[in-house]
């Protein structure tokens, strides 16, 4: 571990950066976003974005970062519809099937991933992967319970419990996946953060020693969590979720705490005996 913060951003050649709550707020920019990449970018800094939202392709973020002036690439984007396409590859037999509950993101992953998918009507499916679906229906639950009761793996794209929306907080995949393991007994495996599938993949994409990666993020309880389970350093970032009350009471600790991105930049920049401008 790094002694001092400093230290610990002296050393960093990658980063893994949460996208919510750190790059932007909804449609809106974080202040310094765009300058924060450049100056990665600049650093020789690897990144990788990583997300638990699996709805949306990583097409979708490359043209939202485009948008808010960031210049970012389709290989530098993870989302646990990806992951978890990347994780059906690696374990599934040829011929297996594969039931989907969720949105384009994570239908196209496992479609780009060349795995054939289970029709409605299909008595038996191998794997029901369920992410968030906001078209989801009684008919696909009952489906989803059917195959799980039939033997099929349960493989769930991200734990949360919720979901934030503009009339308020509403239930998260998270929630769908207990329903599921209620009606069936079957327990998923789950890819996104805090579990290591999402870092573990990012880590090996960067093909950097995990002592000089970091995990940048707004929530303790995913991208902090998370990033002590695989051991690597985290850094919090307070523009999202988390607040420094939380912290104190939490027992998940981070590396390094930051008010936003311009700090970070600036306590990033110190570390390497130079001044911004
Ligand atoms: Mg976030």
């Amino acid at each position: 571990m790094a002694s001092s913060p400093a230290q610990l951003l002296a050393n960093l050649h990658g980063l893994i950066l949460d996208m919510d709550g750190v790059l932007w707020e909804g449609d809106r920019p974080l202040p310094g976003m765009p300058e924060f990449l450049s100056f990665l970018r600049a650093e020789e800094i690897r990144i990788i974005l990583a997300t638990n939202n699996a709805s949306l392709t990583p097409e979708s973020y490359v043209q939202k970062l485009a948008r808010m002036g960031a210049e970012v690439r389709r290989e530098e984007i993870i989302t646990s519809a990806t992951a978890t396409a990347e994780y059906l590859k690696s374990i599934a037999r040829p011929g297996e099937k594969i039931f989907i509950i969720g949105e384009e993101g994570l239908t196209r992953a496992i479609e780009e991933a060349g795995l054939p998918m289970a029709e409605p009507d299909d008595l038996h499916a191998a794997y029901v992967v369920c992410g968030m679906d906001r078209g989801l229906t009684w008919q696909k639950l009952a489906n989803a319970t059917i195959y799980l009761r039939g033997g099929a793996r349960f493989i769930g794209t991200n734990p949360d419990l919720t979901f934030p929306t503009e009339r308020g907080i509403a239930h998260g995949n998270g929630a769908v996946l207990a329903a599921l393991t209620a009606a069936s007994g079957v327990k998923p495996t789950i890819i996104g953060k805090p579990f290591p599938s999402l870092f573990q993949m990012a880590l090996l994409k960067m093909g950097i020693p995990k002592a000089r990666v970091a995990s940048l993020g707004d929530r303790l309880e995913t991208d902090i969590l998370g990033a002590r389970k695989v051991g690597i350093h985290s850094i919090l970032v307070l523009t999202g979720i988390s607040s420094r009350k939380e912290l104190r009471h939490s027992k998940i600790k981070p590396t390094l705490v930051v008010e936003d991105l311009p700090s970070l930049q600036r306590a990033w920049l110190l570390s390497r005996g130079r001044r911004n401008g």
